[in-house]
């Protein structure tokens, strides 16, 4: 399937988690499609999905908080990642790390011991306040850790002129083009090979 129809159908679907970084996940639950901009997260449920998918446990009873509010913030958090990150990346100087505060001195967790299938025990942090932007502290977290310890050069985007997903190349040669072979990867070979038939 192309991108293009996955992105266009995104009823069926939910937004990619190939960044290889909380961080990048998060910018990429925006994506675009030729110039249509499609944002995966149109309600409250919509984010807590994408929570849970990131393996990121809330305490949320229904009606803890106004309708939309979850919706609201996590789309500030992503606009002022966006603008973070991009900064970091191009080795500019960063505005407004003060609004990122806002949402870590909001996270409230406790450690959680958690088993997976196999056994295999890890501690993770849950959030154990119902404020939306402490729901949203982890994610808060990721960011402010990839502008500490990440690396600049490799938060890139992906090639393809038709995406804009953001990925962190984590590759050992650190030469990942793509945020998907399968789907942006194989676009480019099948037009590279267009070009050469013809
Ligand atoms: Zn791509």
């Amino acid at each position: 399937m192309q991108i293009s129809e996955v992105l266009h159908d995104k009823k069926i679907t939910d937004p990619p988690l190939l960044g290889d970084h909380l961080a990048m996940d998060l910018l990429n639950t925006e994506a675009r499609s030729g110039d249509m901009v499609v944002d995966y997260w149109e309600s409250d449920s919509d984010v807590l999905r994408w929570l849970r998918q990131n393996e990121i446990s809330v305490v949320l009873q229904p009606g803890q908080l106004t309708e939309g509010e979850l919706l609201s913030q996590a789309k500030a958090l992503r606009t002022l990642a966006f603008q973070l990150i991009s900064a970091f990346k191009q080795k500019q100087q960063l505005q407004d790390i003060c609004k990122l505060n806002t949402y870590l001195h909001s996270y409230v967790s406790a450690p959680h011991l958690a088993q997976d299938g196999d056994g295999k025990l890890t501690i993770t942090r849950i959030s154990r306040s119902d404020t939306a932007a402490s729901m949203l502290g982890q994610v808060a977290e990721a960011v402010a850790q990839l502008l500490v310890d990440g690396d600049a050069t490799l938060i890139k985007q992906c090639e393809h002129p038709d995406c804009i997903l953001w990925f962190y190349d984590r590759t050992k040669a650190h030469k990942r083009r793509w945020c998907s072979m399968a789907t942006c990867g194989n676009r480019h070979k099948a037009a590279q090979f267009r070009k050469r038939k013809s």
